[in-house]
């Protein structure tokens, strides 16, 4: 308590010594989140705490636990508002920046159930939630209908990054046949008799999650990127060898190869984040252990023994494949970006392993491991229908940034293919 009336008396000081008279450059901001019990004991306000006023902001409550907010205006800047402290009621809070202003996503503690209300302070302005107690029945009832705001969406005109042609690898040039991205392999990985990681206490198995968000960064780049072909290693519950995803990519002349998986670490509920990788010697002991884990599956494939990827092998290609690797790894950086900025998940970086799937391929391709399955809160969120289309969205965009950075450099042929 101390802690944050410390911290409430640097913030006025700072503020005022900020907002003197001579201060003609209205910086608008969000300054803060902050919570506290309502006067009348049956819930909570939350304050959102505005340097100026919004022009206008809209509310929704999709689920029990979440609360979304869309505050729109030009100016403003929420990058650093600091979060409450020890909050009662609130979890956490993600913010998503966009052209017409930025969205929070507010989580709230499991297991309180609350009607909500919003307005703005009349004295400043502040915009204010109140949070008022009531039954599981009554929220559930009232949620049932409302749509999340998939600030996805709200990102969908932004303009591009501005990438300079100066930062651009040489490497990117040497992609299949020059042509550019045309066609884009999906591999959702496991299926039908493979399940993949399993969450057994929640009855999660991974092929179910990859799948539907492989089919789903199947469909945006179908509506955003029409003149592209999207390949499927498999498209339903199905079970496909290890062995035969490759060839399915070689046959369908595939420009990027990319593979999809949910990781997990046996008797750890803790361990979070994405990963992205490409294929090469495993430099550390989590990569090996998810190389191990998505390889293993082979053995259960009708085409005979696996293949045991060699450290002499994987080196040998590491030397032979240095253009395709660094175009990967490119495609792999921009995912994991996408993934820490955009999508708000941890991410725990690129990193190399021997993936059989990933084996021999002539396109570039990286394997993404979404998050762990193993661990409650991320299997939940990648089994919902919202974070799917978040993580959808995310490889979506980096695909779309590196098809884009690509045809910077070189327009696309495509009227020239067969
Ligand atoms: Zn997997």
């Amino acid at each position: 308590m101390e802690r944050i009336l410390f911290l409430t008396i640097v913030l006025l000081i700072s503020l005022a010594t900020f907002l003197s008279p001579a201060q003609s450059l209205a910086q608008s901001d969000l300054e803060r989140v902050s919570d506290t019990e309502r006067s009348d004991g049956k819930g909570y306000v939350i304050r959102f705490h505005l340097t100026e006023a919004a022009d206008s902001f809209k509310v929704r409550h999709p689920e029990p636990d979440l609360i979304q907010m869309m505050i729109y205006s030009d100016s403003l800047n929420p990058t650093d508002f600091i979060e409450p402290n020890n909050s009662p009621a609130i979890r956490n809070i993600e913010y998503h920046n966009n052209r017409s202003g930025f969205g929070l996503d507010i989580v709230l503690e499991e297991g309180q159930y609350f009607n909500m209300q919003t307005y703005p302070d009349r004295n400043n302005t502040d915009l204010l939630i109140a949070l008022e107690r009531t039954t599981e029945e009554i929220v559930n009832l009232n949620t049932a209908n409302v749509d999340f705001i998939f600030w996805f969406n709200y990102q969908m005109d932004e303009p591009l990054v501005d990438v300079s042609l100066s930062d651009m690898d040489d490497s990117i040039l040497k992609l299949r046949n020059g042509n550019g991205v045309n066609v884009i392999v999906l591999d959702a990985g496991h299926g039908g008799k493979d399940p993949g990681s399993i969450n057994r206490r929640l009855g999660i198995y991974e092929k179910d999650i990859v799948l539907p968000i492989a089919l789903k960064v199947g469909e945006y780049i179908n509506t955003y990127m029409p003149d592209v072909k999207v390949v499927y290693t498999r498209d339903d519950d199905r079970f496909i060898d290890l062995g035969e995803r490759g060839p399915i990519a070689t046959r369908a002349n595939g420009d990027l190869f990319i593979s999809i998986h949910a990781n997990s670490i046996a008797n750890n509920t803790t361990a979070h984040g994405a990963e992205v990788y490409i294929l090469g010697l495993a430099r550390t002991e989590a990569a090996l252990a998810s190389m191990k884990r998505e390889n293993s599956v082979a053995s259960l494939g009708d085409s005979g023994a696996p293949m045991d990827l060699t450290e002499n092998q994987l080196l040998i290609y590491e030397l032979a494949n240095a253009g395709n690797m660094a175009v990967s790894e490119r495609l792999a950086s921009m995912i994991e970006d996408q993934f820490s900025s955009r999508a708000q998940r941890r991410s725990r970086g690129v990193k190399q392993a021997g993936f059989q799937v990933l084996w021999d391929l002539p396109m570039p391709s990286v394997l993404i491991e979404l998050g762990f399955i193993t661990n409650p809160n991320e299997a939940k969120y990648m089994t919902s229908e919202y974070g799917q289309s978040i993580l959808a969205s995310a490889i979506f965009r980096a695909v779309r940034d590196f098809k884009e950075d690509l045809e910077k450099i070189r327009p696309s042929s495509t009227a020239s293919n067969d």
